[in-house]
């Protein structure tokens, strides 16, 4: 090897101090990943919850104005039906000054009036369907006012939310940006190792060693191990959950 390739080497090799400095601050913009990624995992329930709460007012509104129209479809029925029993009272009326025997004549009588009772039966009833009717008709303005105004609410919560997904979207990228510009500063083995960790540690993948163990896990560790953390000449790793053990920048 000659003296020229030296920087060279270098160069491709990182300082040990360097390597832990990017570690520590690549551990930091991670612990704002973890953050900003669980806030952004929130954001489709949160769209959910208010869609749902939105259709079922707009469900329960459906569901009133079928019966609405219902009872208004039996009202026009009890209508017709007494209308037609006002044509027969008629006819049976008209059909008494031709009748000459008493018994028939009496017996037409019963006929008008078990026609008027059943008619009369039948206006009670369209009265106690129009009372229902009223009911309906007053719960069906109370839930369009509630559901419009459920409905201005939902848009302008969803507008809020779509905002604050996109804020934390950008600050997402700006670490993950920053995050990228550190990791290239680590030899790539180590590099490697990193994001290794970080995947299958929840976004983790460096920890301080705190009152001897990890930080992470909480292994306690070996005074050697904790000895080597505080010079700084070399990178460790927690036997228990793998990940790589910093002593803490500010305690140290
Ligand atoms: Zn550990």
């Amino acid at each position: 090897m000659s003296r020229e390739d030296i920087p060279v080497f270098v160069a491709m090799r990182p300082a040990v101090s360097v390597e832990l400095d990017l570690l520590w601050n690549l551990r930091g913009l991670d612990e704002q990943l973890v953050v900003v990624e669980r806030a952004l995992r929130n954001f489709p329930e949160q769209r959910g919850a208010i869609e749902r709460r939105l259709a079922a007012a707009r469900t329960r509104l459906e569901q009133l104005r079928t019966e609405l129209v219902e009872l208004q479809r039996k009202r026009r029925t009890l209508e017709q039906e007494i209308g037609g029993l006002h044509e027969v009272e008629r006819k049976f009326q008209s059909q008494l000054f031709s009748i000459k025997k008493n018994e028939e004549y009496t017996a037409l009588l019963h006929q008008i009036e078990g026609t008027r009772q059943r008619r009369s039966d039948l206006e009670t009833e369209v009265l106690l369907g129009l009372e229902a009717e009223d009911r309906a008709q007053a719960a069906r303005a109370s839930l369009e006012r509630e559901l419009a105004a459920a409905e201005r609410e939902g848009a302008e919560q969803l507008r809020r939310l779509e905002a604050e997904e996109r804020e934390q979207r950008a600050h997402a990228e700006r670490l993950e940006g920053e995050r990228q510009r550190h990791l290239g500063g680590l030899a790539p083995a180590l590099r490697g190792r990193y994001e290794r960790i970080r995947g299958s540690r929840e976004g983790r993948a460096v920890v301080p060693i705190l009152k001897g163990a990890c930080g992470g896990c909480f292994r306690a560790q070996p005074p050697q191990v904790v000895q080597e953390a505080r010079r700084r000449d070399r990178v460790l790793t927690c036997e228990g959950c793998g990940r790589l053990l910093l002593w803490p920048p500010e305690v140290a």
